[in-house]
């Protein structure tokens, strides 16, 4: 059994230009969509399946399905891919390594590969890399253009239709032109069996959609989640723990991805981010709704994250600071268990910055809380 890619074609939609590309799978036809502004609509890549192979590779690589096509693949990408992803990500994860059957053509010229893009979520790491690159010093990084991603990431259309909005306002006060993506391949994943997590594939589903418009793309900025020195193959985990090898192995000669973020830890992003005025305004980090909610889990981090480096009150406009305030020592109830019983990474790293306040007495307190908390289940703290 193997996956058999198709001819990709462009497509003209409503308000959009379409990336489209179908595939066989046991007999069976799916089509990949993905969809772009139409502001680069003569920036799509429809002579070679790049984006094909990357959007197909990591659920191929889990099942053990070799990739076959009669239509090529850039060399380098094929030689990166066959030669160092492959092998040592099916070794780790003890696969069959899968091939890659399909001829092979050179690097894409061209002429307007100019634009030096970034996605916009509106999250810590998101903003930090905006702000270290909208005026970056070597003039050649700075950002030309930021990218909204409708694929995966959040939990319901409504968020999604929200963030996309804030996006829009983001672009537009800060002075760059939005593309906004748009992509079928999460519910294509759970249709031929690759159960999508967006944790373990949204590394993939980036360099898909971007190596779909390779011609218009000069550099793209991936926000990191975790430090350069972190890496883990599992491929059931965050993908982001190996962004360092797949971004570099899915750059090409013409279209480099990079790792942005990862040379510091994120106490230090959020102190950067809190000189970054735009992020009083901006910053967006809740799951549960597109109004930071204060108390999910993303939210109560990034509360203390704030605090801990003395930005709290800039961050008025975005978060209920006074419930904050008043709910304090509840935040600090679940900093010091979630740090201490549950080995929460994040919360570890802030754990130093609030340890004056962890008294023994303050601990047992957190205990009763813990406790209180599961069998009556009254504060969502
Ligand atoms: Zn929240």
């Amino acid at each position: 059994m193997s996956l058999q890619i198709l001819s990709p074609v462009r497509k003209q939609g409503e308000d959009c230009v379409v990336w489209q590309c179908p595939f066989l799978f046991k007999s069976k036809e799916y089509v990949i969509r993905n969809s772009y502004s139409l502001a680069v609509e003569d920036l799509l890549s429809v002579d070679r399946i790049d984006a094909a192979v990357v959007a197909l590779l990591r659920f191929a690589i889990e099942k053990e399905e070799d990739i076959i096509s009669e239509y090529p693949i850039s060399e380098e990408l094929y030689y990166n891919l066959v030669t160092l992803f492959i092998p040592v990500l099916c070794k780790t994860n003890r696969l069959r390594p899968i091939s890659l059957n399909m001829p092979t053509v050179q690097a894409e010229a061209s002429e307007k590969r100019n634009i030096v893009g970034t996605g916009i979520s509106c999250g810590v790491d998101s903003l930090y890399t905006i702000a270290k690159h909208v005026n970056c010093l070597c003039r050649d990084h700075s950002l030309t253009h930021l990218m909204y991603f409708s694929i995966g990431a959040h939990l319901t259309k409504e968020l999604d239709l929200q963030r996309e909005q804030l996006a829009i306002r983001f672009s537009k006060e800060i002075g760059l032109p939005l593309i906004v993506v748009k992509s079928n391949l999460p519910d294509l994943m759970n249709e031929i069996g690759g159960r999508y997590d967006h944790l373990s594939y949204h590394t993939y589903m980036m360099a898909a959609v971007m190596l779909g418009m390779q011609k218009g793309i000069r550099y793209y900025y991936y926000s990191s989640t975790y430090k350069f020195d972190h890496m883990n193959l599992n491929l059931q985990d965050d993908c982001a723990q190996y962004d360092l090898l797949s971004l570099s192995v899915f750059s090409n000669s013409g279209m480099r991805f990079i790792s942005s973020g990862g040379s510091i830890d994120r106490l230090e992003k959020v102190k950067e981010i809190s000189t970054f005025p735009l992020s009083y305004k901006y910053l967006n980090v809740c799951i549960a709704d597109i109004k930071n909610d204060g108390v999910c889990f993303k939210c109560i981090r990034t509360l203390l994250e704030l605090d801990a480096v003395g930005a709290i009150d800039k961050y008025g406009e975005v978060f209920d600071i006074d419930f904050y305030k008043r709910n304090r020592k509840y935040y600090l109830y679940r900093l010091y268990y979630r740090s201490r019983f549950a080995n929460d990474k994040f919360m570890n790293e802030l754990y130093d910055c609030f340890s004056r306040e962890m008294t023994p007495l303050f601990k047992i307190k957190a205990i009763c809380h813990l406790a209180l908390n599961r069998l009556l289940g009254r504060r969502k703290i």
